[in-house]
């Protein structure tokens, strides 16, 4: 049975203020009950995780942790203002996206780096969130599972078994900050379509893998997705700035 998972990105968004805030919200909304069995975290700027660590060590919530944007495909070195997997893991990180569709369009990210950042990430400990999805027009041109199948085969041909360790997270272009969900069809027919090729390579990992849908998911909208077979939790962007509308998508 796979955990649902519930990962919040904040973006480049935040402030000390805000965090501190966001954090004690959320910490009290939840330590009032939440349902059993289920893993929440947040994603925060790499300025703020040490600050986050300890608002977050503080709630003492064995089902609240935090995670990173971003992570070096290095180790170490010479890589001027990037961050290593191994810096994330002391500040407390469980959770490192890689591979979102902003990296991918601004940075120029290709599936390649994003297997490294994941390999970094799994090698210092912690699970990768690795971002896929495609474009409107290639939606629009009936392209949609060619193209995500190719970017996880990327992810296959480099990581094996180590996928059993990953987490993937299933987030159309085209949903992400715009308001126009996938519906819960469309997502549970992707997120099927990603397992099956999963078990194509092995069943276990397959079975094992958490799928995370992103992509305008808000309160009104999370029980539905969430209640598809292969929906095993979700990435939320922008409802993830308020603290009331996360503990609600949480709570969904
Ligand atoms: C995201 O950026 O990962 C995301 C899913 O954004 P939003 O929820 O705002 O669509």
């Amino acid at each position: 049975m796979r955990p649902l998972i519930i990962i919040g990105n904040w973006k480049m968004n935040g402030s000390l203020a805000v965090n501190a805030d966001w954090v004690k919200t959320v910490c009290r909304g939840m330590e009032q009950g939440m349902p059993a069995g289920r893993q929440y975290a947040v994603c925060a700027p790499f300025p703020y995780l040490a600050q986050c660590s300890q608002l977050i060590q503080d709630c003492s919530l064995a089902f609240l942790s935090l995670g990173a944007q971003d992570v070096s495909a290095f180790e170490s070195g010479a890589y001027t203002g990037e961050v290593a997997a191994s810096m994330l893991k002391e500040m407390t990180c469980k959770y490192v996206l890689v591979g979102h569709s902003e990296r991918r369009q601004l940075h120029q990210e290709t599936d390649e780096l994003i297997a490294e950042k994941a390999l970094q990430v799994l090698d210092s400990g912690m699970t990768p969130v690795i971002c896929v999805g495609e474009s409107a027009d290639e939606r629009n041109s009936g392209r949609e599972v060619e193209v995500v199948r190719g970017q996880i085969a990327k992810q296959v041909a480099v990581l094996q078994d180590r996928l059993a360790d990953c987490l993937i997270a299933y987030e159309p272009i085209w949903a992400i900050g715009t308001g126009q969900v996938a519906s819960a069809q469309v997502a549970q027919d992707m997120h099927r379509a990603i397992r099956l090729q999963l078990a194509e390579f092995d069943g276990d990992v397959a079975s094992h893998v958490g799928i995370l849908y992103g992509g305008s998911v808000k309160p009104d909208n999370a029980v539905e997705l969430f209640a598809m077979p292969d929906i095993d939790g979700g990435l939320i962007g922008g409802a993830s700035l308020n603290p009331q509308d996360f503990l609600a998508i949480c709570q969904a």
